[in-house]
């Protein structure tokens, strides 16, 4: 809660933000003549403050990372504390909060996986992780799904099965795409769950076998898809690739990197499955996005690998203090205040239930799907051919009239092409959700 004097404090320093933003300021995956970014410069809890001082529920957790809310008390204090003693480090030292922070990840994954190399986020776990297949395969290719995003450096946009991708493709990168299962729009002409993960099965197989085994180093899949729609692959689909990575010696790289650390309503995504990964990717929810962290977690086999010969790789900011104290107090703060449970009780009870009501009422909903805190509705123009409201890659007036009502509602949503995900923190309360709820169904029920 802010006072009256904050609020109008808050007000006065907009303006000047973002003459600057304008003036001085490059931003991410946008035409910089053509935006006109909010400015944001307090958030609390479940809420963000505009320019004006106006709180809109944060149903985005940001970019999917702000896991525990904005400003938790415990990891602010954790920062703080941390500056009083320690900002920076050579990461070749050993580090009291690093090594913390790696015991407590360690211990939340299964028991194979448990050493943690340290990155500033996800794109450089994803590099990482890759190059680590490569030395310990000795093989070059790695394979991933459309539909997927994997990060916005070099190697991890070239993995990303998306149209972010496009205008990055270096062709050569050793990267090979293939379908992964999305009944919904099924690239398979499948009509049930079954069929799909079958069709899909196959097609991996065979992707193997004609790009040959002895090739690929890799094949990395996000366990349920973020950014590129939350598709829910079936169990035996995930259980389908660990098997085929072990039947031809692939590495399989589970990135947990938007999925992981609570999001999914368990510590880790690819638990719903019951596979283990040989390493996994992650970064955001680990210390909530307060300072940046990353990282990978390697299977006992790769670590062998590195265990005489050194590893050629490694950053500046690897483990930094500031981040893994961060993390150290998120996670504690995550299982104390059981966070993941809510999440996963929340997404169960209300935001499944009430998505789905949603669903039958509105013309535009063609699917919902998720689980926990992670949910991704489809709009379509018509229910019965599926047809996107915006094109894969794109805008349209229709997407950006809904994203417009929802934001008039006082709700901050994440929009991506044709669709609206509703990722707010783990531990948003059931009034906050009901409350954001019903501003989008009334964003998808009148007509657009
Ligand atoms: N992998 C996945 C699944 C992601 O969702 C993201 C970011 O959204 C990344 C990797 C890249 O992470 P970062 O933006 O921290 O580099």
């Amino acid at each position: 809660d802010f006072s009256e004097d904050e609020l109008e404090e808050l007000r006065g320093e907009s303006q000047r933000a973002y003459d600057l933003d304008r003036a001085h300021v490059f931003h991410s995956w946008s035409a910089q003549k053509q935006i006109t970014p909010m400015v944001v410069s307090r958030a609390a809890g479940s809420y963000v403050y505009d320019g004006e001082a106006r709180p809109l529920l944060d149903f985005s957790s940001q970019l999917v990372n702000t896991n525990i809310g904005h400003q938790h008390p415990a990891v602010v204090q954790a920062i703080k504390d941390q500056a009083d003693v320690l900002c920076t480090i050579n990461p070749a030292h050993a580090n009291d909060k690093r090594s913390e922070a790696a015991r407590l990840i360690a211990e939340r994954l299964p028991e194979s996986l448990n050493r943690i190399f340290f990155t500033n986020g996800g794109a450089d776990a994803v590099e990482h992780a890759v190059r680590m297949a490569r030395l310990h395969t000795g093989r070059r290719k790695v394979l991933s799904r459309y539909r997927s995003y994997h990060g916005g450096t070099e190697q991890a946009i070239n993995i990303t099965g998306d149209p972010r991708r496009f205008r990055n493709d270096m062709g050569d990168a050793g990267t090979v795409h293939f379908f992964g299962p999305f009944l919904y729009r099924s690239e398979f002409h499948a009509t049930t769950e079954a069929e799909e993960t079958e069709r899909a099965l196959t097609h991996l197989r065979r992707t193997i076998e004609l790009e040959g085994p002895q090739t690929i180093a890799a094949v990395i899949l996000e366990s349920i898809p973020g950014t590129a729609g939350i598709m829910i692959p079936s169990t035996e689909y995930m259980q389908g690739v660990r098997a085929l990575c072990d039947e031809f010696g692939i590495v399989y790289i589970a990135d947990e990197v938007m999925a992981g650390f609570g999001r999914s309503g368990k510590w880790f995504c690819f638990e719903h499955f019951d596979v283990v990964p040989d390493l996994v990717a992650f970064a955001k929810g680990v210390n909530s996005g307060y300072v940046p962290l990353g990282g990978v977690a390697i299977s006992d086999p790769i670590f062998d690998t590195f265990a005489d010969v050194a590893y050629p790789g490694g950053l500046t900011y690897s483990g930094h203090p500031l981040a893994c104290a961060a993390a150290v107090a998120t996670i504690t703060a995550m299982e104390d205040e059981r966070m993941v449970e809510n999440a996963a009780q929340l997404g169960e009870a209300v935001v499944g239930p009430r998505l789905r009501e949603i669903a039958s009422r509105s013309p535009i909903v063609g699917e919902v799907r998720g689980t926990g805190m992670f949910w991704a509705i489809d709009l379509v123009t018509d229910k019965d051919t599926k047809e996107p409201l915006a094109p894969y890659g794109g805008s349209s007036p229709q997407m950006n009239e809904i994203i417009g009502r929802i934001k008039a509602g006082g709700v901050l949503p994440f929009a991506n092409y044709n669709r609206i995900h509703v990722v707010p923190p783990l531990n948003v309360s059931e009034a906050e959700l009901m409350e954001g709820l019903a501003v989008l169904e009334r964003a998808f029920t009148e007509p657009v």
